[in-house]
């Protein structure tokens, strides 16, 4: 019998890597299991320039990189709204690549986990006859919003009649009463149905529910009933999640080093944790858009001065190109606004994201809702101000603010006042409300990787399932 061999392709963003590469890590810590994973020659040359992956996995034999291009030229930056051309380019150029790596009869995989995004996936592992198991790094909440979809067209919901974003959504079984137009996964917002990405995520949702199994990044004590949703659509489900934090679980259950790891294709300046060690316990609001969002000048100008006015500390991510047309401006910043943050601000171009969350001085965190981000902050009780960009992210935050109550949901608006009023709320007049709600949360996605808890039950249970997909 063929030993158990995982294909691993995550989609070629800093998210998605992120996971698939702590899930692969969790599945090399069982010596008997192979791990291929496939990176794109983008993503990989970043990971080699900026992290210690190449150490870290080098120390696995029954681990191994593969590289594919992504048919995208080099210089296309590969953020914001470009994420269109980087799955086109996946299906067109990596995708058969994948498949002749599932094709081969050399070593083949017994077991194919990729992103749920890729809907090529089902077709070439139902011809290699071999297991797919879709990852959705999203959160379940906000793919659950991608099944309704059809149902949302069909009932008139979409397109929105009328221009009030406010009206509640009807018809998402699990959802009712939560979701308002505006918290409908940016895309929704459109006058014509008919477009790529809607068509791709409707795919998507059919697909998904055909594979073996869906893996998730998340716990049930956090999305149990969307979960329960899905179960009665794909019966398999493994909630694992919260990775970062099941992957340190583990790490210290079989006494290996548990430092902090990185996957990141930023260089992380790692200076600001002396700075974020010299400010009080709680006082520090970090600020962070993520690796693909990004802010037009005039937004950014209202970020900078609601959080100069709020009198709060913050460390703040300016990721280079972020700021649509600032290089052309970079000498027009008043004056005021270097002089307040020389007093109480740290800028900074890429954080060492987990490690800052972890900080004491850390009290809350101003984030685009980036999934990874949202379960970065619910795992070190930070509580969230939160700005969605696009895609899920609307999702998510509607979720943090309205049913975990785990901050305050600032999306569609952008302007200095009412960022200076929620700083002031999270960090100052409901700090220990929402601290509480936020230690709460924390102690549940702690115990869920802990033994016997559920990610940990459904871990145990994915890589059992694993060892049994042989040839
Ligand atoms: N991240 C980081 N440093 C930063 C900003 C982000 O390491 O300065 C990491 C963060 O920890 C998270 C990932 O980048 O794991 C971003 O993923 P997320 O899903 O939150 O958002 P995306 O970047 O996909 O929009």
């Amino acid at each position: 019998m063929a030993v158990p061999h995982v294909l691993i392709f995550p989609l070629p963003l800093q998210g998605p890597v992120n996971c698939m590469l702590k899930l692969a890590e969790l599945l090399c810590l069982d010596k008997e299991i192979q791990i291929t994973f496939i990176n794109t020659e983008y993503i990989h040359q970043r990971l080699m320039n900026y992290t210690d992956v190449e150490v870290r996995f080098g120390k696995y034999p029954n681990f191994k990189f593969v590289t594919v291009p992504d048919g995208l030229p080099e210089d296309n930056p590969r953020i914001g709204d470009q994420i269109r051309l980087i799955i086109e380019g996946v299906e067109e150029v990596s995708s058969p690549l994948f498949k002749e790596m599932v094709m081969t009869t050399n070593s083949a995989p017994t077991c194919l986990i990729v992103d749920g995004i890729f809907t090529f996936a089902l077709p070439i592992a139902k011809e290699a006859k071999i297991p797919l198991l879709y990852f959705d790094t999203i959160s379940p909440c906000s793919l659950w919003t991608y099944l309704a979809l059809p149902k949302l067209i069909e009932d008139g919901e979409i397109p929105f009649k009328g221009n009030d974003l406010d009206v509640l959504v009807n018809g998402m079984p699990g959802m009712e009463g939560v979701m308002r137009r505006r918290d409908l996964p940016s895309f929704c917002r459109t006058p014509d149905v008919d477009i790529p990405i809607i068509k791709h995520v409707i795919k998507e949702g059919k697909h998904i529910v055909q594979a073996q199994g869906l893996i998730f990044n998340t716990f049930e004590a956090l999305e149990g009933p969307i979960l329960s949703q899905f179960r009665a659509l794909c019966p398999n489900i493994y909630a694992i999640g919260p990775l970062h934090t099941q992957m340190k679980a583990k790490l210290s259950s079989q006494r290996l080093p548990n430092t902090p790891t990185s996957n990141s294709i930023w260089k992380e300046d790692v200076s600001c944790i002396d700075w974020l060690d010299k400010q009080p316990n709680k006082s520090v609001l970090f600020v962070s858009i993520g690796s693909l969002a990004t802010m037009s000048k005039a937004q950014f100008f209202e970020f900078w001065y609601g959080l100069v006015n709020s009198d709060t500390r913050f460390l703040w991510v300016q990721r280079p190109g972020s700021i649509i047309g600032l290089e052309d401006d970079n000498n027009n910043v008043p004056m005021e606004l270097v002089e307040s943050t020389k007093e109480r601000g740290c800028i900074i171009s890429w954080a060492p994201q987990e490690e800052v969350l972890a900080r004491p001085s850390i009290g809350a965190f101003l984030t685009h809702s980036g999934w990874n981000s949202t379960l970065e902050s619910i795992v070190e009780g930070v509580p969230m101000i939160c700005w969605p960009y696009f895609v899920d992210q609307q999702v998510n935050s509607r979720y943090v603010g309205e049913v975990w109550k785990l901050g305050l949901d600032m999306k569609d608006v952008c302007d200095r006042i009412t960022i200076e009023r929620m700083v002031r709320e999270v960090m100052d007049v409901k700090k220990i409300e929402f601290l509480e709600r936020a230690k709460y949360m924390s102690d549940l996605a702690i115990a869920s990787v802990g033994e016997g808890g559920s990610s940990y039950q459904d871990l145990d249970r994915l890589i059992e399932d694993i060892r049994l997909m042989r040839i």
